[in-house]
């Protein structure tokens, strides 16, 4: 338990973890990088609610890049325009963590700006063959504050 006197939960955000507040990946919100961005691929989207969707190239598990809500509000729905039309044009950067990253170091990176989400990856090196990075889920900065609000 924290002090009342730590306005920013030190303590919980200096022990936890991203993989503790992490989003599953099996629950994640994420389109193909085949998409088209037809009516129905973008009503899709618009009733996600989500402002960032992760983008995967043949499996789920291999994010590649990120599409902002935004990035569609010159899109057409009867142009078909293909999802890496704008995926390339907009080129967000895709961050990366690993999973025992502690919150207050998330938060840190979060801070520098750039992007308010990151894949959260860890080294599996369980089994026969050679280590492999395993995507996790994702994290955003509301995870983060939500834990600071929840220990307060
Ligand atoms: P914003 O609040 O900036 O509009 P948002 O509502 O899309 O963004 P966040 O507020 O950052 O998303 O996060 C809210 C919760 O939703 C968090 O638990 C986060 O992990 C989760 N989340 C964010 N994006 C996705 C997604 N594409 N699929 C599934 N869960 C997501
Ligand atoms: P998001 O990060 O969810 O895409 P955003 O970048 O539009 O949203 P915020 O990150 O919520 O906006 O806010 C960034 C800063 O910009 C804050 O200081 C906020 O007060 C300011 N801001 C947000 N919207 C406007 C606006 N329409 N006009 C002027 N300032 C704004």
């Amino acid at each position: 338990r924290t002090s009342v006197n730590d306005p920013y939960s030190r303590g919980t955000l200096r022990t936890k973890t991203v993989e503790d507040i992490l989003t599953p990946l099996k629950d994640c919100f994420m389109l193909a990088s085949s998409a088209v961005l037809d009516f129905s691929t973008m009503s899709e989207i618009m009733q996600s609610g989500y402002t960032r969707v992760p983008i995967y190239e043949e499996e789920r598990s291999n994010i590649v890049e990120i599409l902002y809500v935004k990035d569609l509000a010159l899109v057409d729905p009867d142009d078909c325009t293909p999802m890496t039309t704008i995926t390339k044009f907009y080129n967000h950067p895709l961050h990366f963590v690993f999973n025992d990253t502690k919150l207050d170091a998330m938060l840190e990176e979060f801070k520098k700006g750039n992007s308010h989400m990151a894949i959260v990856q860890k080294v599996n090196n369980e089994g026969e063959g050679d280590p492999f990075y395993e995507v996790l889920g994702l994290v955003t900065l509301e995870d983060v504050i939500e834990e600071i609000i929840k220990s307060e």
